[in-house]
């Protein structure tokens, strides 16, 4: 089947190429990607799957960049949503509801366009590397590409390869290919940033909850050894009062002389005869 491929990125590529060529394929790439943004970005990723094609000598067509095209549809229903969501990134970013229909109008976009230059160059069917990401909504990427296609009078050709993003990610790395850490329009660009500053905030309140959880057992431990010190000490007082008991009684002290005894025991007494 002579086959018109949509591109998201290098890295998404290398596993649908690799399988759509045992299959047979006759395979040609087409770059239509308006939602990238900023411009050095969409630049960076199609240079990146230029030179990836080039070694495996699959042609590529690069669509025209109209960013201005994605504003006006997924960027105006992406702005609605993160309205609604009271202006906060950090939800949009972890709810994927409040994305959803902003992806589906911009695979719409990608794809119309893809299905369009498929009629107009004579290819028989479309297909997409965008569902090697566990990270897109798969079943919206099916069903824009089917109505796509069959707008367009070519036939959909569409594969989950979600199973093949390890191995899509081992062998980008391996390649030495730039990988973009956010899917690519300006939201979740921003989005991304968003999870991450959120992640990290997780992650140290993870770390003070734990150093908390350690000084208070610490200092449990610091009360017992307390407690411990204390009653040892007490026992020490009290075994020190039994000794003083116990050599009082072996030794008793003699009683203390009346005022006559006392007298007895005056030398002057003695010397005189007489009390003095
Ligand atoms: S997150 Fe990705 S698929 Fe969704 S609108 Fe942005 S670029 Fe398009």
């Amino acid at each position: 089947m002579k086959l018109l491929l949509h591109a998201c990125c290098g890295p998404c590529s290398l596993e649908p190429l690799r399988l759509l060529r045992e299959e047979g394929h006759d395979i040609t790439i087409l770059f239509s990607n308006a939602n990238i943004a900023p411009a050095d970005e969409y630049a960076r990723r199609l240079d990146t799957l230029r030179a990836w094609a080039e070694s495996e000598s699959v042609p590529v067509i690069d669509d025209v960049y109209e960013p201005a095209a994605w504003e006006a549809g997924a960027g105006r229903v992406g702005e609605t949503a993160l309205h609604a969501a009271g202006g906060n990134m950090e939800q949009v970013a972890i709810q994927p509801a409040l994305r959803e229909a902003r992806c589906r109008a911009c695979y719409r976009l990608r794809f119309e366009r893809t299905a369009q230059r498929a009629a107009a160059r004579g290819f028989d069917a479309i297909g997409t590397t965008l569902s090697v990401s566990p990270y897109q909504f798969t079943e919206v990427i099916h069903e824009e590409l089917e109505r796509a296609a069959a707008n367009a009078g070519v036939a959909a050709l569409f594969e989950d390869y979600r199973p093949f993003y390890d191995e899509a990610t081992h062998r980008s790395r391996e390649l030495g290919m730039y990988r973009q850490n956010y899917c690519g329009c300006r939201l979740s660009d921003a989005e991304a940033a968003a999870e991450r500053d959120l992640r990290r905030r997780e992650r140290a309140a993870e770390r003070a909850a734990r150093l908390e959880e350690h000084a208070a057992e610490r200092e449990a431990e610091e009360a017992a050894r307390a407690t411990r010190r204390a009653e040892r000490q007490a026992y020490a007082d009290k075994q020190a009062k039994k000794r003083a008991a116990l050599k009082e009684l072996r030794n008793p002290q003699p009683a203390p002389l009346s005022k006559a005894g006392r007298a007895l025991e005056d030398p002057a007494f003695h010397r005189h005869g007489k009390c003095l």
